[in-house]
């Protein structure tokens, strides 16, 4: 007797292969059998017409502090992802000492922007250590499984006191033995690596660039030494990849004898300084030290709306009387009062954030439905304001009063320099690269890009009108299989008998994502943008509908992933 049958489905392994049209069993949260299924099964799904896929593996998030208070982990839950890695681009908030937690708030507050009364409220540190840390995310349930690394900022801080968080300082020798030996106790208890940040993006809240900065190769080395000795886990760098930088990290994971993965994302001001990156990491595999380039699926940016954290007239001096209004009697006053729209308008303060804000306007966008993630440079705020002759501010002011639900800007300040996606292609189109980089649970109030998995299927396999297609079940590989194999997860990501029914069954016709909004969910009444999806009939975890038709079932089978994974 199966537990689930599921019939008739356009199956799209996981592996690449083109898809078919078959039945899965699944018995004991496995696949057991692909074919033409007859047996008796305690439930059955007719999926005809419909694609039968495995859940996404998304390894790029910061669910670090929302795992230890939100079971359901959205957004990421309401777009088929079923595996989700965290403790990424070095920050986390584990190892800890005890009273030293606000440092490590204060870097993921200024980091990954998710606020500090959030994480503050949200976070029960009631651990010291990563293998801590690890029982205490295992202590829970939840909706998919999740695995985590060890972050460096945290690792050095706990090591090196104050000095650590100075990127100036260098760790001594006994150190950076301190820190490797920490490193090993976490990947034995199951880290799944280590993350590090080399880039100048990335800042605390108050201001001071990030711990592991400039490590250098002693320091790296020492952590290399630690994947080395364990022969477990993965090197996951961010970094602004100036010269030297892939040199030194493959030099670092060469000795590891451990794989890489670095973030691959098309600088404005380097725009083509991605394609060195791929050719080291091309050349990297072709030595045998296995590199992996994380990609974007769209622009990397900001959406900007009267609510989110960056407001475009958040310094003008008559905003403030109006800031504390609801969207509807604000939008009633800035319809109708024609002094305060005209200074608005016209009467822009002369500061740093004006500056800034005036600079993003040539690659910022109106986001409108239907939602549009490649626009031309013709829809450009500057190119709108220019054909009809007004000042770019009014086209802003009218667009975010056009409704009394938020409305955003999107403006893209990474992989969008040309104001086209023909770059995301090519990293898509490498067999180096995987899907990442969407920092589900970060930016709260920044960005949502939680919802990459869902963007991608339909837009780069059929409804991108201005380039080139890739092929659906390749584009699928991305988020799944290659995935899951970056972090030797070997049990999941592809649709063969004996790996885990980790299962999403998709209305392809209808998969699309809503609108962004804001949702005031977060501890403490804190707000994120979210934005979910359309088109997931059916999510499995390990055999267990976890979600149907985006409604959860309530079902909680996500357990804490411990190290490399194989099938039994
Ligand atoms: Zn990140």
């Amino acid at each position: 007797m199966y537990d689930l049958i599921i019939k008739n489905g356009n199956i799209i392994d996981g592996t690449g292969a083109p898809k078919k049209i078959s039945d899965i069993a699944i018995k004991d949260g496995k696949i057991c059998e692909i074919g033409k299924i007859s047996g008796a099964s305690n439930r059955v799904i007719n999926a005809e017409n419909k694609f039968v896929t495995p859940g996404w593996v998304d390894i790029h998030t910061h669910y670090d502090g929302q795992a230890t208070w939100d079971p359901y982990l959205t957004p990421s839950s309401w777009h088929g992802v079923t595996t989700c890695v965290f403790g990424n681009c070095g920050v986390g908030f584990a190892p800890v000492k005890k009273g030293k937690e606000n440092f490590l708030i204060n870097l993921m507050e200024g980091v990954e922007d998710i606020p500090e009364t959030v994480l503050s409220e949200g976070i029960d540190f009631c651990w010291e250590t990563f293998p801590e840390y690890l029982n205490a995310l295992e202590s829970s349930k939840r909706i998919m499984d999740i695995g985590t690394q060890v972050p460096h900022s945290a690792l050095r801080f706990f090591v090196m006191g104050e000095d650590g968080a100075n990127h100036l300082y260098k760790p001594n020798e006994n150190q950076i033995i301190t820190m490797r030996d920490l490193l090993e106790d976490a990947l034995n208890a199951g880290a799944l690596g280590v993350s590090t940040s080399r880039t100048t993006k990335h800042k605390s809240a108050d201001g001071n660039l990030v711990p592991s900065l400039n490590a250098d190769d002693k320091e790296l080395a020492g952590i290399a030494e630690a994947l080395k000795n364990t022969k477990k886990g993965l090197l996951q760098c961010n970094s602004d990849m100036g010269p030297g930088e892939m040199e030194l990290l493959i030099q670092a994971s060469k000795y590891s004898g451990q794989p890489l993965s670095v973030l691959l994302i098309q600088y404005n001001d380097f725009p083509e300084r991605w394609r060195e990156t791929l050719n080291y990491i091309s050349k990297a595999n072709k030595n045998g030290i296995i590199t992996t380039g994380q990609v974007g699926s769209r622009p990397i940016g900001v959406l900007m709306g009267f609510n989110t954290s960056v407001n475009p007239f958040s310094s003008h001096e008559d905003w403030k009387k109006i800031k504390n209004l609801s969207n509807n009697e604000r939008n009633k006053i800035l319809k109708n009062d024609m002094n305060i729209r005209n200074t608005l308008i016209n009467n822009v303060p002369e500061n740093a954030h004006t500056k800034w804000i005036k600079k993003t306007f040539p690659l910022t966008y109106l986001l409108k439905e239907p939602l549009n993630y490649e626009p031309t440079k013709e829809m450009s705020i500057t190119s709108i304001a220019s054909s009809l002759n007004k000042s770019p501010w009014e086209i802003i002011l009218d667009h975010f009063i056009s409704s009394n639900d938020d409305e955003f800007l999107m403006h893209t300040f990474e992989n969008y320099t040309h104001n086209s996606l023909d770059v995301i292609a090519e990293m898509l189109e490498s067999k180096y690269t995987i899907c990442g980089v969407g920092d589900a649970g970060a930016h709260v109030a920044t960005i949502c890009d939680a919802s990459y998995p869902t963007f991608m299927v339909p837009f780069w396999s059929r409804d991108r009108k201005r380039g080139k297609l890739l092929n659906l079940e390749y584009l699928i590989s991305k988020q799944t299989l290659k995935t899951a194999q970056t972090y030797g997860l070997n049990d999941r990501g592809a649709l063969i008998e004996g790996m885990r029914a980790d299962i999403n069954i998709i209305d392809y016709e209808n998969i699309g994502l809503t609108k962004p909004c804001l949702s005031y969910d977060l501890p403490a009444g804190g707000k994120r943008l979210i934005q979910k999806s359309n088109g997931y009939n059916h999510t499995f975890v390990k055999g267990i509908e976890v979600s149907q038709n985006g409604e959860f079932t309530g079902e909680l089978p996500g357990k804490l992933i411990r190290g490399s994974q194989s099938i039994n």
